[in-house]
């Protein structure tokens, strides 16, 4: 059966140049703190990936520290804020990615979160009184969350105005630009986050691999402790074909970003495809978004069964926030939104990369539409 991949928000299809880089890298042994020539190789690989990372974002190669994917680099980056600087409070937006949420609601520091708009987005003046709030209680800096762009929507935020409020109130920014970067243009110091996170799956790299990269130096406080590897930052020998893999595709996807157009111009075909079927369809996160994404429900029906139709035409798509257990709870970005339940059940998500075709927009134009007249029926 054909098949059509939209699920690159969840994961994108492994780009050719970065299949290319990381099978060489693993064609010898490889570890970067040998001495000898191997050693100095691999060497060699990673600090060309580092530069390739750090270009994407506009950033310096010496702030790139490698880890083993995005989740690890949110986590990292709330340990350096508590340890490194002493935060006394999170700000948090209620649509951060779990690996924000979870390890901030743990973190044993009071706790402020704010919600987003209908729209998607954070309300600045939502972030600045949840701050002031925050270090009215608990006097001293407080680390600010937010992501550039959200998963499940592609609502972008105002991240560079909420750098200059977190640094106006001394305070610090996290931002995951996990799903914008190689989507939208990423500037660090345009956005001048005291930390950016990277995974290098969401742009057509190996899984299991992401960065964190820091606009000041730190004195580590790693997740892991053993070797000195990534300046004491993060212990363990280094995943080499990863990090390869990694650079190659961040090089790629800056290279391609023209192609985004091409990419929002299939998006845009694929909404009005499935709102001239279904024109009381909701649309979620309409401001400005990432030019890949489409978030919509189909009115009465579950997303699971939404996308188990689309399974069945081989059309791969997701549905909120699959957990663990293969059960599908309503995405908690939604209901942050405001969303009721109800509604943030039938929503799904179509995300679609550099290699999504024509054939794919309509194959899922027609199996969505088939499902609708059937149900409506
Ligand atoms: N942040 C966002 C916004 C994400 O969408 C994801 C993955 O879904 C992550 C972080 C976690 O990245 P990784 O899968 O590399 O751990």
């Amino acid at each position: 059966m054909n098949s059509s991949y939209l699920d690159y928000n969840a994961t994108a299809p492994l780009r050719p140049e970065a299949r290319t880089a990381l099978l060489a890298a693993l064609e010898a042994p490889a570890n970067p703190s040998s001495v000898h020539r191997f050693g100095r190789n691999a060497r060699g690989i990673a600090d060309i990936a580092r530069g390739q990372v750090a270009d994407l974002v506009r950033a310096e190669a010496r702030r790139v520290v490698f880890t083993s994917g995005g989740t690890e680099a949110n986590n990292l980056a709330l340990r350096l804020a508590l340890e490194g600087a002493g935060v006394k409070s999170l700000v948090i937006t209620g649509i951060e990615h779990d690996s924000v949420l979870r390890p901030a609601r743990h973190a044993g520091l009071p706790t402020y979160e704010v919600v987003a708009g209908a729209d998607g987005v954070v309300s600045l003046g939502a972030l600045e009184a949840t701050l002031g709030a925050a270090q009215a209680a608990h006097p001293g800096p407080a680390l600010v969350a937010l992501m550039l762009a959200n998963n499940e929507t592609g609502a972008i935020q105002p991240v560079a105005e909420a750098a200059r409020l977190a640094h106006a109130h001394q305070s610090l920014l996290l931002c995951d630009a996990v799903q914008a970067a190689g989507k939208i243009q990423v500037n660090l110091s345009q956005l001048d986050a005291d930390f950016l996170t990277l995974s290098a799956h969401k742009l057509g790299g190996p899984t299991g691999v992401g960065a964190l990269i820091t606009r000041d130096d730190w004195t580590p406080a790693p997740l892991l402790r053993g070797g000195g590897q990534e300046k004491g930052m993060r212990a363990g020998t280094e995943n080499l074909g990863g990090i390869a893999g990694f650079g190659a595709a961040a090089a790629a996807a800056q290279q391609g970003m023209y192609g985004m157009k091409t990419v929002a111009a299939l998006r845009d075909r694929l909404q009005a495809g499935l709102l001239a079927v279904c024109p009381e369809a909701p649309v979620y996160g309409t401001g400005l978004r990432l030019p890949n994404t489409l978030c919509i429900g189909m009115p009465g029906v579950p997303a699971e069964t939404q996308v188990m139709a689309l399974d069945l035409a081989g059309v791969a798509v997701s549905a909120g926030s699959a957990c663990s257990s293969g059960k599908v709870t309503p995405s908690h970005v939604l209901t942050a939104m405001g969303l009721p339940e109800a509604a943030a059940r039938e929503a799904i998500r179509f995300s679609l990369g550099w290699a999504s075709r024509p054939e794919d927009v309509d194959r899922a134009i027609e199996a969505w539409c088939k499902l609708w007249q059937r149900k409506r029926k």
